[in-house]
């Protein structure tokens, strides 16, 4: 889980698919700062699924110790990668400073994995490709990128060979969406996959069958009863334009009154900024929307708090706003200071979307704890905890098998990835047992020999 990376040796090439972060416990941080596994000047190509930081975060570090190739991913991807690793130098070093400020970090003085530089520097390396076409790195080895419906611009990576004129193909799910989400297409159907290395987040669970729109009018209008404030962690990149769009549609139809959302991210703007630059990119509703004029992303009374300055006037907000806010799973960002603030109200709402990490605030709130350590102190929650499951951006089991039915065959191998331990397996089981394939489930750091 999370720190998504895979170095595929082919024809002269070594090709890197993903390079995440480790997020979430201290114990998968701390793999951050082990040296990489391969020295990353040895890396020809980075080639990346979609813009989430456990697919991203660690380029600038790839590139700080040595890489020097090309960076490829769709254009929203590169788009969305400008917000979010600069971010992430940003949060790293936000982290660092607090933790020396406080002087509770072991390592003295606290220092960030990589800075702003960095992640400028690595950012230059991109070179980004469209969705749909075949780009060839040498006459025998080509690469698609294929909508898989998690994010924006996430694809599916799709690398072609030819073995003794037979066609060889591998694809890589990256994160695997759903089918008729708010926003995002459905993912693409792809055909005659001879090895595929399938991402497995939900491979133990389904998501709730309820409509995320009704449960979501329905938070809102309990949150007004009870006359707090509702907050909601959500990721700045994805989420947060998603639950903008579903608002502003509720606020259309009038299921729900029209009232304050503040945006309280510095990076939420130009995201945001993003997804409406790329309305082509998204599903037929939302291209709908913005033909018919429509601010696809603004629900009426919309603030966006970019300064730290327009966020603190959010402290006197006591009631009937929504505020949205980072980390989606409150493990940092400016989320901790409005848990810090209305969580131990019972007046106010938590609203908890999407999948939340072992280890994170986000899983021990929804675990039911009754307090919460923010910034080296126990927070009491007082407040109601609502979680709705049904916006996650992960396809579930179920999902994942009817996308597998699809396949015109059988992949000789199928590598379960992403996913926590008992989620792996799983998943790997549900496939061996519906649909007979071969299976396996890789230790980190395992290799293989493809015939590819
Ligand atoms: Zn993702
Ligand atoms: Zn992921």
């Amino acid at each position: 889980m999370t720190g998504s990376r895979f170095l595929l040796q082919t024809d002269g090439c070594n090709l890197l698919v993903d390079c995440g972060l480790f997020q979430g416990p201290k114990a998968l941080r701390l793999k951050n700062r082990d040296s990489f596994p391969v020295p990353p000047s040895t890396i020809d190509k980075v080639l990346l699924t979609h813009a989430h930081i456990d697919h991203t975060g660690y380029i600038p570090k790839l590139c700080k110790d040595g890489f020097k190739g090309q960076i490829h991913s769709t254009h929203a991807t590169a788009e969305l990668c400008d917000i979010l690793l600069r971010d992430s130098a940003y949060l790293q070093k936000e982290d660092a400073d607090w933790a020396n400020k406080k002087k509770f970090s072991r390592h003295k003085p606290a220092q960030p994995l990589y800075s702003a530089k960095d992640a400028i520097k690595a950012l230059e390396r991109f070179e980004p490709l469209h969705f749909g076409q075949n780009y060839f790195f040498n006459d025998n080895l080509r690469i698609k990128f294929k909508d898989s419906g998690h994010l924006l611009g996430s694809a599916f990576v799709e690398i072609k060979t030819t073995r003794d004129s037979r066609p060889r193909k591998i694809l890589f799910t990256g994160d695997m969406g759903r089918a008729s989400r708010p926003i995002l297409n459905d993912p693409v159907q792809v055909y005659n996959v001879d090895y595929l290395v399938l991402e497995s987040t939900y491979g133990n669970r389904l998501h709730e069958t309820g409509n995320p729109l009704e449960q979501l009018t329905q938070v809102i209008l309990e949150s007004r009863e009870r006359g707090g404030v509702l907050v909601i962690p959500a990721f700045s990149v994805g989420r947060t334009q998603t639950l903008l769009y579903v608002i502003r549609e509720l606020e259309e139809q009038g299921k729900i009154p029209v009232m304050n959302v503040y945006v309280d991210s510095p990076m939420a703007v130009n995201a945001t900024e993003v997804f409406e630059r790329r309305i082509p990119d998204l599903d037929l509703d939302s291209r709908l929307a913005a033909i018919q004029g429509k601010k696809v992303f603004r629900p009426k009374r919309v603030a966006f708090c970019k300064e730290r300055k327009q966020s603190k006037v959010i402290n006197d907000v006591k009631s009937n706003a929504i505020i949205i806010s980072a980390s989606g799973m409150a493990t940092g960002g400016r989320i901790l200071h409005h848990l810090t603030r209305c969580l131990p109200d019972k007046k106010n709402t938590l609203l908890l979307i999407g999948y939340q990490a072992y280890g994170t605030r986000g899983r021990s709130i929804l675990e039911g704890k009754l307090s919460v350590k923010i910034h080296g102190r126990e927070v009491p929650i007082n407040c109601t905890v609502a979680n709705i499951d049904s916006f996650s951006g992960h396809a579930d089991y179920e999902e994942i098998l009817a996308w597998l039915m699809g396949f015109n065959r059988p992949p000789e191998k199928t590598f379960i990835v992403h996913g926590e331990a008992s989620a792996s397996a799983s998943m790997a089981e549900k496939i061996r047992s519906q649909y007979g394939w071969d299976v396996v489930v890789p230790e980190e750091g395992a290799s293989f020999d493809l015939d590819l």
